[in-house]
């Protein structure tokens, strides 16, 4: 039987369960926000070796990092576990939905395509609120603290050798200490009004470069500092390393929920089950965390569509490493081998101090904006490189435990 009671649960903290929990909180609503990874002030990501080797989400083998491996035959992803979700490691590129692309992709039998049940105009109201909590503003480069960063110039000079158009997107970081203050590097921030979860102090973007791994600074405006801090000001309970392992509805009508509060420092494989009840439940674990718990209890859930966990696919972006970049003699710009027009060549000089997340000049192809993105984080402290995720990406290696065959047999335990 359940022991505590309330309106809403909230499974997982990341873009999804982040904004519902701040409206339903918001609307006076007693929420509670079960996260399953830890909580990350400024300062406490992991940077040596040492710390990355161990940042890496499996409790069965006494990991609890923000990098979550998921291995699938012939497609591996990695995913965020953290207070903040996928904000934390993400490179903070806002984006709205071209209006072009809501309809499905499939043509209908008699011709056309059919429409999505939302049009971008009834989105953007909403992309409107998003932008304004999340800060999202272009890269600041007509000011002079970022106006010589050579990814963003070899990113235009490549734009325009291939003829496209090119734009600075909304980015989701602090340039400047508060909203029409000058952008500057390091500068304190001053705080919002809703206040911050971490009650740490942070500062604008200093141009490090290490947005993919989370950043020390607090110059992300990421999901623990906005939509997360804003519900834990109107009420919310904001729990971290608390992992959802098994949903089901209840006769008289809502949901209960099974979950385990990890200890990292009293680390235990089979931690005590502790469960909860509430009268809405909003799935926001990500598009594998959610999958997974409505395939493992399905059976209880007669109505789910046997679709489920069918049909992913990768984002589109790629990650890239481009190296000793040549300088172009007329431009006296760091520029990437010549420009050709797949997204896959895009890149930054791995020898300037250009942030890889917050520096992209993209072309109109949109993909290519976050494949360079993302493919800059310093050599020696990418995840991807780490010995945990060499293991990961070995066969028969200690992680391979963690995998899911799709579809997952229901009450499959990943942990
Ligand atoms: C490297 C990288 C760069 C990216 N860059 C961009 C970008 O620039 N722009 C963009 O728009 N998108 C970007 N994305 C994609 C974006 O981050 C995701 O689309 C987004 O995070 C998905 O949001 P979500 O709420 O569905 O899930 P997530 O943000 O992944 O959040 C899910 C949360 O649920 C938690 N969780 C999972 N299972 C459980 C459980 N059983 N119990 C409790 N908690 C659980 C997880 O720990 C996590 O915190 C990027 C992604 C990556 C990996
Ligand atoms: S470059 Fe990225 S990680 Fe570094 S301070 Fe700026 S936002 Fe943070």
């Amino acid at each position: 039987m359940s022991g505590e009671h309330v309106d809403a649960v909230v499974v997982g903290s990341g873009f999804g369960g982040s904004v519902a929990a701040y409206r339903l909180a918001e609307a006076g609503k007693s929420v509670v926000v079960l996260e399953r990874g830890r909580d990350y002030p400024p300062g406490s990501f992991a940077r040596t070796p040492a710390e990355m080797s161990r940042a890496f989400w499996d409790p069965a083998e006494q990991l609890y990092g923000l990098f979550d491996v998921w291995s699938f035959r012939g497609f591996d992803s990695v995913v965020s576990s953290g207070l903040g979700g996928g904000s934390l490691i993400y490179a903070n590129v806002l984006l709205r939905k071209d209006e072009h692309w809501f309809v499905n992709e499939e043509a209908l039998p008699g011709g056309g395509y059919e429409s999505w049940p939302v049009t971008r105009a009834d989105l953007d109201p909403h992309y409107d609120a998003v932008e304004s909590m999340l800060g999202a503003t272009p890269y600041p480069l007509d000011h002079p603290a970022f106006a010589s960063t050579p990814k963003t110039h070899a990113m235009q000079d490549a734009a325009a050798e291939l003829g496209l158009d090119w734009q600075l997107p909304p980015l989701a970081v602090s340039f400047a200490p508060r909203t029409e203050a000058e952008p500057g590097l390091g500068l304190p921030l001053a705080p919002s009004t809703y206040g911050n979860l971490h009650g740490a102090p942070r500062v604008t973007c200093r141009l490090c470069g290490e947005c993919n791994i989370g950043c020390n600074d607090g110059a992300k405006n990421s999901l623990d500092h906005t939509y997360l801090s804003a519900a834990k000001h109107h009420g919310a309970d904001v729990r971290v390393l608390h992992e959802v392992q098994a949903i089901r509805p209840r006769p008289e009508g809502g949901y209960e929920v099974d979950f385990v509060v990890h200890d990292p420092e009293q680390a235990t494989r089979k931690p005590p089950r502790h469960t909860m009840s509430c009268d809405r439940l909003v799935l926001a674990a990500g598009t594998y965390g959610t999958s997974y718990l409505l395939l493992r209890d399905r059976e209880r859930f007669p109505g789910l569509s046997d679709t489920l966990g069918t049909r992913f696919s990768g984002n589109g972006d790629l990650l890239t490493f481009l190296m000793r970049p040549r300088t172009a003699p007329a431009s006296g710009r760091s520029t990437p081998a010549r420009a050709r027009s797949s997204p896959a060549r895009s890149g930054c000089p791995t020898t300037s101090t250009v942030p890889p997340d917050v520096g992209g000049a993209p072309t109109s192809r949109t993909a290519a904006t976050r494949t360079s993105s993302a493919g800059c984080s310093k050599g020696p402290t990418s995840p991807m490189r780490s010995p945990a995720w060499r293991a990961s990406r070995s066969s028969g290696s200690a992680r391979s435990s963690r995998t899911l065959r799709r579809p997952a047999p229901p009450r499959r335990s990943r942990s």
